[in-house]
């Protein structure tokens, strides 16, 4: 799944290739599975799509948005799968879910694996699918907002903490912005938390140990351009190793030796060192 590293690479890449470019055709896809939630319907969806100037684009969390002026945005949100841009006369990949063409033949697609959304949205449906997933007020890891004091505000304000495991708290999406279970997995293992814990338990001193870790994983993997599992708008892999990855099941621990576990924990798996990881 794409997290704010990589949607943040595709995003300046669409940027400095596709603003101010004209939309001549569109078209909601072809092959659609069920895991590919269009907002409005793929006929609307695809009737939006011409005329429209490219604007700027942004990542926000593990979403894309790109403006389409004058009144809509581009949100390709919560999804696995590839974002590319193809120049005038190369060829299409045979499946994709999104297809914009602009007026130098140039065009962009989307293209689902696993699950993901995608709405060409008035700025009011916007508010109101944030406002309904809850995560307008996510802290983005990379602003100058997200500071230790903002991020133990976060730990104590977090209304379902004896409930909720650190996993939950993160990959929500609702306290801190663009961190799913892909880079998670490597900042508890630099902050040594296993991920079942509860937010309640974390020690300020473990916040202090999380907030590093989250600060120095997710810009160093934007330098990077995102995991080399994902893939940038041209196609070409990111430079951010994992260090706990289905790779590293049954390997030693870099740290301490420990053969690394996986285990499955809220609908995914998790790969740890149980000896480092408390
Ligand atoms: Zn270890």
């Amino acid at each position: 799944m794409i997290e704010l590293p990589e949607a943040a690479t595709i995003a300046r890449q669409l940027d400095e290739v596709l603003r101010g470019r004209r939309v001549v055709s569109g078209e909601a896809g072809v092959n659609p599975h069920k895991w590919v939630f269009y907002k409005p319907s793929r006929r609307v969806l695809g009737q939006r799509l011409p005329d429209k100037v490219i604007g700027g684009a942004t990542a926000i969390g593990r979403g894309i948005h790109v403006k389409l002026r004058p009144k809509h945005v581009l949100l390709i949100d919560d999804f696995g799968g590839r974002v590319l841009y193809h120049r005038p006369e190369e060829k299409l990949p045979k499946k994709y879910h999104l297809l914009m063409r602009a007026e130098d033949e140039s065009a962009l697609t989307v293209a689902i694996q696993g699950w993901g959304f995608i709405g060409v949205l008035t700025e009011r449906e916007l508010r109101d699918w944030v406002k309904k997933r809850g995560t307008g007020a996510a802290v983005s890891p990379v602003g100058t907002a997200f500071t230790l004091g903002r991020f133990n505000d976060l730990f104590d304000h977090y209304e379902a903490k004896e409930k909720d495991s650190v996993k939950t708290f993160f990959t929500n999406g609702k306290s801190v912005a663009g961190i799913g279970n892909g880079y998670l997995q490597d900042i508890l293992f630099r902050a040594k938390i296993d991920p079942r814990r509860k937010v309640s338990q974390i020690a300020k001193k473990e916040r202090t140990a999380l907030y590093r870790a989250v600060r120095d994983t997710i810009k160093s993997a934007i330098s990077l351009h995102g995991r080399e599992c994902e893939r940038d708008l041209y196609g070409a892999p990111g430079g951010y190793m994992p260090v706990m990855d289905r790779h590293a099941a049954g390997k030693p621990c870099p740290e301490c030796g420990t053969a690394i576990v996986k285990i499955s924990y809220l609908g995914g798996s998790c790969y740890l060192c149980p000896a480092c990881q408390k």
